[in-house]
């Protein structure tokens, strides 16, 4: 047995090595690409912020806030906390460069790494990444829909099946408080039926009840009532305006009306994207895997909230190492990175130094080149050119070291031919635009 390290990577955090950099530029390139086409804007915000932004933003009452943030004080006294999402921060920024007098809405896009401890298990970590969209300054449903749009464009470019948009409208202050009570009076003539944590939410946000995994807190929030029958009337047009949307652009949606999500400030419209699969068990049985790849929604409030002028909004965010893991397991290829098309071998002190210098002209000219300088054999440097797939081999020998040229190897035919050494380039840049 190989002893474990002293110094480990720390719980629920991991390295992204070399290997899988490539998944994760895939998915921002083709999240930047979709974004950029539906004009928004990248935005980076610090990765620590002032706890109360969180507090007050994501609110009190949430498990982000209760039990998930990392916290820190500064030597100067300061409160901060590692973000645990996108939204406080880039609407604090919003409102702090006063971007209200931009042309409205704005529309942001952000990618990053956030932080929650949470119980780390598969696909839920404590460093984990996300793609996040926020639009300011706009209260339509047109938004909304746009936003679930992009994301789901952005799972079908990265050919994810078996996509499920869920959505639900969540009201606002004019009718959810009525509906919180309805909740309430149902979920208190059943309260002993529900898990500890249910019973504490009950107290504190009883519409967190709606969103507990519990089976037997599920099995009784399946007869509770709705809020969807119970929104006033300018929710329930957004609403209509929403669901009328999705089915024009023919978006696959299901509504389910439990669905709340775990932030104090959404409005409205919320909404999740899930993939689902059939999986066995491991005593054979057929089950359903549901995996949450996308979550978001409208938060009207919010921008008042943090000290701005009332600015409507809607936004939401990709999970990306949930994605990656699904375009793992799911053995979806996509073409690799070009390698190089060239290599330089070297053979003897004097040969060596002139190939440092050759490869900085490959580098201007642009052309991707290949090399071992720290091996001296070339049995093994050919081999690292085999490996590398290259078009051509250009070596430099002690004899061509004096005489100021190269060799150059078709590595397809074999066939060498020697050229003088301040040609290599330019011959080089004629063969492999053929
Ligand atoms: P969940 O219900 O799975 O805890 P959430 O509602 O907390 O998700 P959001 O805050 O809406 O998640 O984040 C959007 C997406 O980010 C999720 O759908 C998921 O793909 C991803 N995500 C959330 N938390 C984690 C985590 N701890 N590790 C990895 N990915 C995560
Ligand atoms: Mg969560």
């Amino acid at each position: 047995m190989t002893k474990k390290p002293k110094f480990q990577e720390p719980a629920g955090m991991h390295d992204i090595l070399p290997g899988e950099q490539r998944y994760f530029q895939k998915v921002l390139d083709t999240c930047e690409n979709i974004a950029d086409f539906y004009g928004f804007q990248r935005i980076e915000t610090p990765i620590l912020e002032q706890t109360e932004l969180f507090s007050k933003g994501t609110g009190l009452s949430t498990d982000i806030v209760q039990k998930q943030m990392y916290n820190l004080r500064t030597k100067g006294g300061d409160y901060l906390t590692l973000r645990p999402e996108f939204t406080p921060g880039i609407t604090r920024a919003f409102v702090e460069h006063g971007m209200k007098n931009l042309p409205q809405p704005v529309k942001f896009y952000s990618f990053g790494p956030l932080f929650r401890y949470e119980h780390s298990q598969a696909g839920r970590y404590r460093q984990f990444h996300q793609f996040n969209l926020e639009v300011i300054g706009e209260g339509g449903p047109i938004i909304d829909v746009q936003i679930i749009q992009i994301f789901y464009n952005i799972l079908q470019e990265l050919k994810l099946k078996n996509l499920i948009i869920e959505i639900n409208s969540i009201g606002d202050n004019q009718c959810r408080p009525y509906y919180k009570k309805l909740l309430v009076s149902y979920f208190r003539s059943r309260e002993s039926a529900l898990c500890v944590d249910c019973r504490r939410r009950l107290k504190e946000n009883p519409l967190r009840v709606l969103d507990c995994k519990e089976e037997k807190c599920q099995r009784i929030v399946s007869q509770a009532p709705q809020l969807i029958d119970h929104l006033c009337q300018e929710c329930h047009h957004h609403f209509k305006g929403v669901l009328e949307l999705l089915d024009e652009i023919e978006l696959p949606y299901r509504l389910n009306p439990y669905l709340v999500r775990g932030l104090d400030y959404y409005t409205k419209t919320v909404f999740e994207i899930f993939s689902q699969e059939q999986k066995k068990s491991e005593d054979e049985k057929e089950i359903t895997v549901r995996n949450a790849l996308c979550g978001g929604g409208r938060y009207d409030a919010l921008v008042k909230l943090l000290g701005g002028e009332d600015a409507k909004a809607s936004g939401g965010a990709l999970g990306i190492e949930r994605i990656i893991e699904l375009m793992r397991e799911r053995e979806i290829k996509f073409p690799r990175a070009a390698g190089p098309q060239v290599f330089l071998a070297q053979l003897g002190t004097m040969a060596k130094r002139k190939s440092l210098k050759l490869l900085e002209d490959f580098r201007k000219a642009r052309i991707l080149t290949g090399e071992s300088f720290g091996k001296d054999s070339l049995k093994a440097q050919l081999r690292t050119a085999d490996k590398m797939e290259v078009k051509y081999t250009l070596l430099i020998g002690q004899r061509e070291a004096l005489e100021g040229t190269v060799l150059i190897r078709d590595m397809k035919t074999g066939k060498q031919e020697t050229i003088k050494l301040d040609k290599a380039v330019k011959e080089m840049k004629k063969r492999l635009k053929k």
